[in-house]
């Protein structure tokens, strides 16, 4: 087995460039002996370029929040693929349950976004998760499929391995209540089903599978610890130095 653990900070919309900028140099100097974890910094659109700038040549890399899948045009607002890997972009998190649930974006558009940013060569991490009231009614399972089935369609199996998913239970995200370790691998280990049957065994083994949902530097360890938990999407906690890199430290 050869995945990496990949532990993501989502910054969200938080922070000011001067934050920003003091949290990657934080980061940088902490960060700099660290070869067994991936990491990533996702912080908002418009702290990309300094972020990315900063970090170029570290072992930190940097990835956006959302970007659209039209490679040009008419589409005030939005920032394409191609701009992201223009300025250093390594990885695009899609189809975040913010973005899901607040703006309404749908797994076809998320899918649409996937296949556009395989297509230049960006590491799309496509997030899924269930609401609580799914989970009340014993809907993970299905949930999570008809996600999975949604946003990747059409995925090639070459351009799955490259995918990460992040599983996020959207009652755990930012509200301090995280998914118990057996629940997480319980879904991992699902997800990886899933994958094996739209594919194959060695697809399924290749692809890295995220927890996320108020994952922090205390409960981290327990989490990465299960075999099908390959790292994590962090939001809260990566936006301070320490409990960030308490969590790669535990990874
Ligand atoms: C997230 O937004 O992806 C997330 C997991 O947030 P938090 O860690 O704050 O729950």
């Amino acid at each position: 087995m050869t995945r990496r653990i990949l532990i993501a900070g989502n910054w969200k919309m938080n922070l000011t460039l001067a934050d920003s900028m003091a949290l990657v140099e934080g980061l940088k100097k902490e960060a700099a002996s660290v070869s067994q974890v991936d990491i990533a910094v996702c912080p908002p659109s418009v702290y990309l370029q300094p972020v990315a700038a900063a970090l170029k040549g570290t072992n930190i890399s940097v990835g956006a929040q959302n970007a659209y899948f039209e490679g040009n045009g008419a589409f005030t607002g939005e920032i394409s693929m191609a701009m992201l890997c223009d300025i250093g972009c390594k990885y695009v998190i899609l189809g975040h349950s913010e973005r899901r649930n607040i703006l309404g974006e749908s797994s076809e558009l998320v899918n649409l976004k996937t296949h556009a940013a395989l297509a230049v060569g960006l590491t799309p991490i496509v997030c899924v998760g269930e609401l609580l009231k799914e989970r009340e009614a014993n809907q993970t399972e299905n949930v999570i499929r008809r996600q999975f089935d949604g946003s990747f369609s059409g995925v090639s199996a070459e351009n799955m391995k490259k995918c990460v998913i992040a599983y996020e239970p959207v009652w755990a995200i930012g509200t301090g209540k995280v998914a118990t370790p057996d629940q997480a691998e319980e879904v991992h280990q699902a997800i990886r089903k899933m994958i094996e049957k739209n594919y194959n065994k060695e697809v399924a083994e290749a692809v890295v599978i995220q927890y996320g949902g108020s994952v922090n530097d205390k409960n981290a360890q327990e989490i990465l610890a299960k075999p099908n938990v390959d790292g994590a999407l962090v939001g809260g906690a990566s936006l301070k130095v320490e409990p960030f890199m308490g969590i790669i430290k535990s990874a």
